[in-house]
Parts: structure tokens; C-alpha cells; sequence
């Protein structure tokens, strides 16, 4: 017999007057892990995050944590700490002040309190700044701050709700290795919230992908990318996202499929010896590479990277190739095949 998860939702729906806010939504997390749920707006992770939380509470299924039934349980009573996007910082505390809040409320004694704060102010890089106001702190340092406000209740479960979308990118990628880093440190479990794949997609051991409310698929990175369940995470996961076309547009397919098809799988070959007749549509330089989107009658969302920089002017007649073996095969109804 296999332990039972660290955490377990199981069967979980929620509505608000009848309208749907998440769905039949089951998940295991084992303990250490870094889990991401990940969809475009509006598509329940925030409410899934919430429910585990307990700061709403299911109309269907159960929620275990740690072996216990805390599906009816009050947020204080489940061992967790959260942080979410706005960073929910007293603007009249000190960074100190505002990191030890929890830990006076439980009434922890001071020198506890002191030693607790030291380690969580090092840990998040925040030594030195204790006596500054959230006003006086870059959006960076006050994410900081509310990681080591979620780090010192030395719970075991991190929920975080979109915790670097007020900041800039360059911070974003700082700041998200640091979360990595720290979660990896402290061996503690995260269920990470964000609407951003790379973010996802760099940061998660598994990633639990929804849309309207439904779980798409629950996987790593990997199997997200090179095995999508469907042709929506298909779409959805890789920049630029999987190109689709119907097999009966491709010679050698009878059967009526969707077809998938990764830019780094596409070739251009000379003129008339190609798969598909395409005309440039766009170029984008990204540095190492230049990603060449096509327009061609067959295939939506199709696109080649080419090494390097290349002007390809729009219009440019471009005639593209690929193998069958890097095809992906959908049904009828969008499910993934093989
Ligand atoms: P996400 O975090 O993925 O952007 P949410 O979980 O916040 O999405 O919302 C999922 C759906 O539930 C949305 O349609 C949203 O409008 C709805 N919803 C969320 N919270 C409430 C609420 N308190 N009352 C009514 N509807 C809500
Ligand atoms: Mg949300």
C-alpha cells in the first residue's frame, strides 16, 4: 500500500448562485513538492487555491491535508501559510514588524521571535532593512517581505496566489529563483498559483493546467509540452503554442484528426519540395534564433525557428517540411491520441 498524499482534493466543486466557479477538481500533492495551477483568468485556480485554504468552502468533494479531514475545517486551523499578489503588507509596521505579526499574535515569546525573524530576514535577503516601512521597499522587497512572513510560521504548506505579477520582469526572474530556492531549502510544499506558463513551467514539478473551471491535465513540465492531453494545452503551453491542422489536409492521413506540429519540428526546404506551401507572415528576432511565422492554408498558428537573425520579408513565399513522427494526434473532440 502507497502513503496517501500530503494533500488530497478530491471531487471538489464550487458555485456561486448556481454559477460555476471550479468543477470535479482532484489532485494529490506529495510532500516537498512544487505544484503550479495554471490557466488564463478566470479559469478557478485562485478559487481551487482558496478552498485548499479554507477561505471558501466546497459545495462537493473533500480536502485532506496531512492524513486529516480539513474540508470543513477553519483556514487558522490548517497549518498553512499563504502569500498572495497584492502583498497584504500593514503599511504602518516596520519590515520587522510586519514579519513577526503572526508570531505576537500567537503570543511566541520574544527571544523566539528575534531569532525566528533573523532567519527568515537572511534567508529572503532582507537583513539590514528591518526599521523600513513597505513604503520605503521596492515591489521586489515587499514580496520579499511577505515570503518571510509566510516562511517564519514555519508551516509545512505554502499556498501562493500570483505572488510576482506587480512586479517587473527582470525581478520576476529574480525573485522566482529565490522562491525555488527557498521552498528546495526549507523542503516545505508550495501550491503556486499563476496565469504565466514560464513561470509554471520553470518553477513546478508538476503543473496542474485549467480551463473554465476543469482540470486539463495534471503532469511535469515535460509531459505538458511533449505529451499535451489535449489540443487546448496544446494551444496553451510553449511559446509560440503548438500549430493545428486537420489530417485531411496533410497527404497520408484518411482518418479525420486534428494534426499538431512544434515550431522546432518545421523545416523550410526549397521551393515545391515541401509538405505545406506557406507565405511569411511575421519575423520575430529572439536573440539566439528568429521565429518565422507562416500563413498557409492548412495549418493555423504555424511557425519555423531559424538560427540567428533573419530577414524574411512578409509575403516571402516559404516551403516548410516535417516528420511524422513528430506529429501529434488529437480526435475529433480534441483529446490526444497515443
Ligand atoms: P482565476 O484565479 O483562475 O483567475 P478565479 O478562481 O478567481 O479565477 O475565478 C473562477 C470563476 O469563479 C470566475 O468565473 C469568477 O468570476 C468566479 N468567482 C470567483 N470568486 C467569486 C465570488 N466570490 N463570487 C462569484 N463568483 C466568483
Ligand atoms: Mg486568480
Amino acid at each position: 500500500m502507497t502513503a496517501a498524499p500530503y494533500v488530497r482534493l478530491k471531487g471538489i466543486a464550487k458555485r456561486w448562485n448556481g454559477q460555476l466557479g471550479v468543477e470535479d477538481i482532484s489532485l494529490d500533492i506529495e510532500e516537498g513538492a512544487f505544484v503550479a495551477l495554471l490557466g488564463p483568468s478566470g479559469c478557478g485556480k485562485s478559487t481551487t487555491l482558496r478552498l485548499l485554504a479554507g477561505l471558501e468552502l466546497p459545495d462537493e468533494g473533500t480536502i485532506h491535508i496531512d492524513g486529516r479531514d480539513v474540508t470543513t475545517s477553519a483556514a487558522s486551523d490548517r497549518n498553512l501559510s499563504m502569500v498572495f499578489q497584492s502583498y497584504a503588507l500593514f503599511p504602518h509596521l516596520s519590515v520587522a514588524e510586519n514579519v513577526v505579526f503572526g508570531l505576537k499574535v500567537r503570543r511566541v515569546p520574544r527571544a523566539e521571535r528575534q531569532e525566528k525573524m533573523a532567519r527568515a530576514l537572511e534567508i529572503t535577503g532582507l537583513t539590514g532593512l528591518e526599521a523600513r516601512k513597505p513604503a520605503e521597499l521596492s515591489g521586489g522587497q515587499r514580496q520579499r517581505v511577505a515570503l518571510a512572513r509566510a516562511i517564519i510560521a514555519g508551516q509545512r504548506l505554502c499556498l501562493m496566489d500570483e505572488p510576482l505579477s506587480n512586479l517587473d520582469a527582470k525581478l520576476r526572474n529574480a525573485v522566482r529563483k529565490d522562491i525555488k530556492k527557498l521552498q528546495r531549502d526549507l523542503g516545505i510544499t508550495v501550491v503556486y498559483v499563476t496565469h504565466d506558463q514560464t513561470e509554471a513551467m520553470s518553477m513546478a514539478d508538476k503543473v496542474v493546467l485549467m480551463k473554465e473551471g476543469r482540470i486539463q491535465q495534471i503532469g511535469s513540465p515535460d509531459d505538458l509540452y511533449n505529451r499535451p492531453a489535449n489540443t487546448f494545452v496544446a494551444e496553451f503551453i510553449g511559446a509560440p503554442p503548438m500549430a493545428l491542422m486537420p489530417s485531411a489536409q496533410v497527404a497520408g492521413f484518411d482518418e479525420n484528426l486534428t494534426l499538431g506540429l512544434r515550431a522546432e519540428h518545421v523545416r523550410v526546404v526549397p521551393r515545391g519540395q515541401g509538405r505545406l506551401s506557406c507565405t511569411v507572415s511575421e519575423a520575430e528576432f529572439l536573440g539566439s534564433e528568429t521565429l518565422i511565422g507562416l500563413d498557409c492554408a492548412e495549418a493555423s498558428g504555424l511557425s519555423v525557428l531559424l538560427p540567428g537573425l533573419r530577414v524574411m520579408p512578409e509575403g516571402e513565399h516559404v516551403d516548410v517540411t516535417f516528420d511524422d513522427e513528430n506529429l501529434h494526434r488529437f480526435d475529433p473532440s480534441g483529446q490526444r491520441i497515443g
